[in-house]
C-alpha cells in the first residue's frame, strides 16, 4: 500500500470507528498536559478491545501498561457487571492519574490499578488466581519484554480467552523491520498450537489471539 494511502486509511478508521465519548476525547489531552507521554491506543483501536472483552466470559481481565488509564477504561466497559480489570503500571505518577480518570468515568469500582513492574506483580497474581482464571489480557508495557510476559500469561488464560497485545508492528521508536522487539513474539504466538493468532494492521499493529 503507497504511504498515502495508509495515512488516509488510518485516519479514516479514526473519523468513522473512532467515536468516543467526551470524557475519553479528553483524556490524553488532560494526561499530556500533565507531563505522561502521548502514547495511548487510538479511539478505534479502544473500541476493539471493548468488543474483544464482550466476546469472553468477561469476568476477569489483565492489563499490562496502564498509562493514563485510557484503554482500561474501554476495556472495563467490556466486562461483565461483575467483572474485574487488574492493570500493571510501573509508573507511580501514571497509575494516580489513571485511578483519577477511571473514577471520573465511573468504572473505578471495578478496575484496580496495581504499581509496579508487570514481571515482578505477574507471579502474585497467577499464585492467588490460578490457572486458567483470566478471560482477557492486554499487553502494552515494555516490548522487549513481551515474550517473557506471554511465559508468564499463557498459563492464566482460560481456554477461549482472548490475549492481545499493542505495538506489535512497532512504535514511534521503530517498526519490526528495524528491529523492533515484538518480531519473536509474533512468531511466538503465530507457531504456538495452543493459540490462534493474527495482527491487525490498525495503529501500531494489534495481535489478537485465543487460547484454544
Ligand atoms: N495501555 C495504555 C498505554 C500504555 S503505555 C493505553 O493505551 O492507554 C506503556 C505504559 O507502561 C507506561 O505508562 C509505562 O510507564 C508503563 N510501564 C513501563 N514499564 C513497565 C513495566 N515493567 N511494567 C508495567 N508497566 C510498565
Ligand atoms: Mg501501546
Amino acid at each position: 500500500m503507497n504511504p498515502d494511502r495508509w495515512k488516509f486509511t488510518q485516519e479514516y478508521s479514526q473519523e468513522v470507528f473512532g467515536v468516543q465519548d467526551d470524557h475519553l476525547a479528553g483524556l490524553m489531552e488532560r494526561a499530556t498536559a500533565a507531563g505522561l507521554p502521548p502514547i495511548a491506543v487510538s479511539a478505534d483501536v479502544g473500541r476493539l478491545l471493548q468488543i474483544l472483552v464482550s466476546m469472553t466470559s468477561g469476568m476477569r481481565a489483565l492489563e499490562l501498561g496502564t498509562l493514563a488509564g485510557y484503554s482500561a477504561i474501554w476495556i472495563a466497559r467490556g466486562l461483565q457487571p461483575d467483572g474485574r480489570l487488574t492493570t500493571i503500571e510501573y509508573e507511580s505518577s501514571h497509575a494516580e492519574f489513571a485511578r483519577a480518570e477511571l473514577e471520573a468515568a465511573g468504572v473505578a469500582d471495578r478496575v484496580e490499578v496495581v504499581e509496579g513492574a508487570a514481571l515482578d506483580v505477574l507471579p502474585g497474581l497467577a499464585a492467588e488466581w490460578g490457572d486458567a482464571s483470566v478471560d482477557f489480557v492486554f499487553i502494552d508495557a515494555v516490548k522487549s519484554e513481551y515474550v517473557a510476559y506471554l511465559d508468564e500469561l499463557k498459563p492464566l488464560m482460560r481456554p477461549g480467552g482472548l490475549l492481545v497485545a499493542d505495538n506489535v508492528y512497532g512504535t514511534g521508536a521503530g517498526w519490526i523491520d528495524e528491529g523492533h522487539g515484538t518480531d519473536e513474539f509474533n512468531r511466538r504466538l503465530a507457531g504456538d498450537p495452543d493459540f490462534e493468532a493474527v495482527a491487525v494492521p490498525l495503529r501500531e499493529g494489534v495481535l489478537i489471539s485465543r487460547r484454544r
